[in-house]
Parts: structure tokens; sequence; C-alpha cells
């Protein structure tokens, strides 16, 4: 078993076959296999990785909060033998995911309280998040909806597609659909495509998107005929989610292009993770390794305060020094907006590094990226109401 990927760098590597040493390459590409072959169980994962104690009891208690599941394609990014390897600490269940915090959360962004219709979070004025499954091609340990997705814990994701789409019919201030889940992605084909037809039936939904990471945990599903299939929907976009260069295999940056060939405009959101990505070096290889995908950072988030993720949390300030590392100092679209989705239902807030050092009615001082200190006057020309007055009582 050769795992390539041991330098971090701009190049594309895949890391396959990897743990899987005898698969076909037939197999290896088909998404079917990778999903029936995903590791779920502790003595799947013993076989491939040297687990330490901390691990091994994480995984006997996931069983009843988020599942333990990751395709092999994503496995194979896992270093054998470091508990600290950051695709590991996404994935691997570690024995800190039975500590809650005072602050940890079953449902750190209240969207039950946001859901007009099973299913249909109703959170921002023009805009609807629509959970479409509760399955995923690999979970997240920090996933924000942990409570309902995976099938294990305690409570069930249940969508009612008929009144959901009758809601969406009735409220014309909704533009733009998010399909998310879960991973709209593991859907099949025509199911999928049942729900962007009935949606795309809707007048005044202008806009479609779809949150998946399953381009990075299973890129074998971005086939030429699911690519076919969405670009009947335009406009549709998508919002992908990696966290790590390393995640930006060939497979993935190849999955990734042939959605952008589609026509789909794909966006990144990342969550800031501990002992993952909480590094600016990284975060810069990360966000350019991106822009070689043709795809756009969208959001870097904060990690919500889900249950049991304390240890994959950061100091929001950690976010800041990320962002002002990047701005100026490389492309601006290579550069995310910071967010905290607000504990009990506040929606995504921006927090920004300060670039205003003073402001008043006659002027701002800024700072730009090198600290450098400028001044911007805040002039506007005399008010000309009076004379235009006197014009007109003339002419009256
Ligand atoms: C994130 C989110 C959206 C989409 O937000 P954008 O800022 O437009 O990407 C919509 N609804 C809910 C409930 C969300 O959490």
């Amino acid at each position: 078993m050769v795992n390539p990927i041991s330098s971090e760098s701009h190049r594309f590597v895949s890391a396959a076959p990897g743990y899987w040493p005898d698969v076909s390459s037939t197999d290896w590409a088909d998404w079917r296999w990778q999903l029936k072959n995903r590791v779920t169980s502790l003595a799947a994962l013993e076989q491939r990785l040297n687990l330490n104690t901390e691990e091994r009891a994480g995984v006997l208690l996931a069983g009843s909060k988020l599942a333990l599941a990751v395709t092999p394609h994503y496995f194979n990014l896992i270093e054998r033998d470091n508990p600290g390897c950051p695709i590991r600490r996404q994935v691997i269940p570690r024995i800190e995911e039975g500590y809650d915090s005072p602050f940890d959360m079953a449902d750190p962004c209240g969207e039950d309280s946001s859901m007009p219709v099973p299913g249909l979070v109703h959170r921002y004025p023009d805009r609807v998040l629509f959970l479409v499954t509760d399955r995923c091609a690999s979970y997240c340990r920090y996933c924000t909806r942990s409570r309902v997705v995976s099938g294990v814990g305690e409570q069930e994701l249940v969508t009612d597609f008929e009144e959901a789409f009758r809601y969406l019919e009735k409220h014309t201030e909704v533009r733009d659909v998010l399909l998310s889940g879960g991973d709209a992605l593991l859907l099949s084909d025509s199911k999928l495509e049942g729900i962007l037809q009935r949606l795309r039936g809707i007048p005044h939904i202008e806009f479609l998107r779809i949150g998946t990471r399953v381009p990075i945990f299973l890129p074998q599903r971005i086939t030429p005929e699911l690519c076919a299939m969405l670009r009947k929907y335009h406009p549709l976009w998508m919002s992908v989610h990696v966290n790590h260069p390393r995640e930006l295999t060939t497979e993935v940056r190849d999955a990734l292009g042939r959605l952008a060939d589609s026509g789909i405009p794909l966006g990144n959101q990342s969550v800031l993770l501990a002992g993952v990505n909480d590094d600016a070096a990284i975060m810069r290889e990360l966000v350019h390794k991106l822009l070689l995908c043709r795809v756009r950072p969208y959001y870097l988030y904060q990690c919500d305060l889900i249950r049991g993720s304390s240890h994959l949390r950061t100091p929001v300030a950690k976010g800041i020094e990320i962002i002002e590392s990047l701005r100026g100092f490389t492309s601006g679209y290579a550069i995310p907006q910071f967010v905290i989705d607000a504990p009990g239902g506040g929606g995504k807030v921006p927090v920004n590094p300060d670039y205003v050092v003073y402001h008043d009615a006659e002027k701002i001082v800024i700072r730009n990226f090198e600290g450098k200190i400028f001044e911007y006057p805040e002039w506007s020309p005399q008010p000309v109401s009076n004379h235009h007055e006197s014009e007109f009582a003339i002419a009256g």
C-alpha cells in the first residue's frame, strides 16, 4: 500500500488504489462500488489504519449519534499512522465527540424552528433551504445537521415533498431554492431530475442551487449523464465543500471540471477546523487550488456549536487572521467571506478584519493590507436646492 500524498503542493494527485490494491479500475471508477465499499465499521477501519484509543472509543460512540462512513476514494487520503492527519480528523470519530461543551447544541442554526413545512427551511426573505435526503457519501464529524443526518441519531428527517412544492408555489417571494440534506447528489438522476423539474415549473423560482460534498467524497458520481441532466435546469449553481488542499485530487479536479463544463458556476464552502485548516498557509494553498479547479471560494464558516465538536472548533480570531492574510496578498477571487451562522437562528453574519481606522462626517481613515494608512474625504457638492427654488419662483 503506497499513499502517494505526502507533501502538500499545487499538484493534483490521485491516491488510488491506496488501501484497495486489488480493486479493478472499472470498479474503482464506479460510484456504486464506492458506496457499497464504504468503510463503516471499526473492523474495517482497523484493517487499514492504526487507530489510537481515542479513535477506537470514538467509533463505538458514533454508532448512536452520527454514523461512520467513508468512501474508499476519500479514505485513501488518510495517513495510516497519523491521528493528526487533516483528512482523518474530518471523518474518523474521536472520543471527544462524546463531550458536549456548555455551549453545544443539537440544532445550532435553529433550523427546526424555521421550517414552515417539514424539510423546508425558510429563514431569509427570498430563498429557502430544501432538505431532500438525510444521507451523504461520507459523514463529516462536525456536521451541522448531525441531529437528522445518517439515520442513526435521535431525530429523523421528514421531508414532505408535496407540501414543500405547494408552499413554494404559494410563496412568490421565494426566488432561490438551495437543495441540501444530506447530499442531494446521492439521489438517483431521475429522483433529482423530478425535483428540479418540479421547481423549474414554478415561475417565480429563478435560481437553483445544490450544496454538495459528493464531488469531493465521491467524484465518480459526477457522470456525463448526471451533468447532461443538470444542465437542462439552468441557471443552476453548485456549492461544494473542500476544507484541505489534499482533498483536491485528480479525480476531484476532473469531476469539478465536468460540472464547470456543463455551465454550472461553482463555489466552495469551507469550515474552519482545528488541526485541519486553521492555518494561513494551508488556506492559501486551498483557495489557489480551488481557482485552478474553477471553483470560487464562497464562504469560510466558523464551526457551528454542534454537539461534540468542541475539539474541532477554533477561536474566531483565527478566521479573521486567515482572511487578513489573504486580502491584498492574493487574487480577490480567491478570498471567501468568513461568516458565523448565528447560534439560535440568526443566519449567516459576515465577520471581517477591520480596515476602517476612523470615520466621521468629513473623512474615513483606512488601512491597506500592508498596514499603510489612507484617507478618503466625505465631500459632496453644496446643496443646490435653494437655487432651484428661486428659479422656480421667478418662472412661476
Ligand atoms: C445558508 C443558507 C441559505 C443560503 O444563504 P446564502 O448566503 O444565500 O448562500 C439559505 N437558507 C438557509 C437556512 C441557510 O442556512
